[in-house]
């Protein structure tokens, strides 16, 4: 009885040792993938087709169907020129966009023409957008040497996008147009995800405070009693709203009620954005956000202009960077 006991668990552990030595020698064999290949293959492109069409529905104007959720609607307004830093400015911009549900971004290009890189960037966003262009009439554009100041930039590009908004929304009754919120955000900001709660109930135009603008660490609406009674800016008070473009918020319905209002490309330096308000709001009526204005949730940040002097020097050369990969 005491041998048969031990040679059934010699027996038994033989069997295991085996098994084990031979799972070790399988795990660096080649196998016969060749079946397991074309089939991961064909899902792929299943899947592949599956975004494809996706991204296709999500591309159509939101205007034309019913919202999906009762989330109102942020239209973002971007007016965005070729430049070397675009491509990455869009990118950051974008990127952002994608934390925020329910957004439709109208992109307006200051170009006579759409662009490619613009158009292919669009395209590959993941986001719901329009893309749009009008070029700046040549006496309103800034020239090389200019100081940035002299003349609004993206006027004609957000008056654009509130035609479009506004052609949009005609006929649309049933599709509860109206239930939305626009927004100007120029292509070089930072904003914080959190800044697209804020506005989305907005019922006429809310206001919020703006990092690193107007020469100051922020200016902002100064609120009392829930009310905005006066501005926080370090130049000419007195104007009718001196706020940013990154600043305020307007409802659709208030667009819309109020086909006329649009951005005055011809507005003294700091006017342009009173030039559109004036005719919509009173300072009464603005609805504070972030926190009564004590958060600061957008910052306008400039980018530097890069630097291209070994590029140049090695393009007389004939050694530029490749110019058929886009920057
Ligand atoms: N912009 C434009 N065309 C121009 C210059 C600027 O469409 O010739 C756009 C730019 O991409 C940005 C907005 O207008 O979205 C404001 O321009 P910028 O950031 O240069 O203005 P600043 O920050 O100096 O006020
Ligand atoms: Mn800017």
């Amino acid at each position: 009885m005491r041998l048969k006991l031990k040679t059934v668990f010699v027996l038994y552990f033989m069997v295991s040792l085996f098994g084990l030595i031979y799972a070790l020698m399988q795990l660096g064999q080649r196998c016969d993938c060749t079946e397991h290949d074309m089939s991961r293959d064909r899902i792929i492109s299943r899947l592949r087709g599956e975004l494809h069409s996706l991204r296709e529905q999500m591309n159509k104007p939101e205007l034309t169907k019913p919202p999906k959720a009762s989330l109102p609607t942020i239209y973002i307004i971007t007016p965005t020129y070729a430049r070397l830093v675009q491509k990455a400015e869009l990118t950051r911009l974008s990127q952002t966009f994608l934390h925020v549900p329910q957004l439709h971004w109208i992109l307006v290009e200051d170009s006579p023409e759409k662009t490619a890189l613009v158009g292919e960037f669009l395209k590959h966003s993941g986001l719901t957008y329009t893309h749009l262009n009008v070029a700046t009439p040549r006496e309103r554009k800034l020239q090389e040497g200019d100081p940035s100041w002299l003349k609004p930039r993206g006027a004609e590009q957000r008056n654009e996008g509130l035609r479009w908004l506004r052609e949009s929304s005609r006929g649309q009754q049933g599709a509860r147009p109206d239930h939305g919120v626009v927004y100007f955000a120029d292509d070089d900001n930072t904003y914080s995800v959190q800044l697209f709660e804020e506005m989305r109930g907005t019922q006429m135009v809310s206001v919020w405070p703006v990092g690193l603008v107007g020469g100051m660490r922020f200016e902002r609406p100064v609120v009392e009693g829930g009310r905005v009674v006066r501005f926080h800016t370090g130049w000419r008070p007195s104007r009718p709203f001196p706020l940013d473009m990154a600043g305020f918020a307007v409802s659709l319905r208030l667009v819309l009620a109020n086909p006329e209002s649009r951005f005055d490309g011809d507005a003294p330096m700091g006017f342009l954005e009173s030039s559109f308000l004036q005719g919509l709001v009173t300072m009464e009526e603005l609805e504070p956000k972030a926190d009564m204005c004590t958060k600061v949730l957008v910052w306008h940040t400039r980018t530097e202009k890069p630097k291209m002097k070994r590029e140049e020097a090695l393009q007389k050369q004939g050694l530029g960077s490749d110019p058929a990969v886009e920057v």
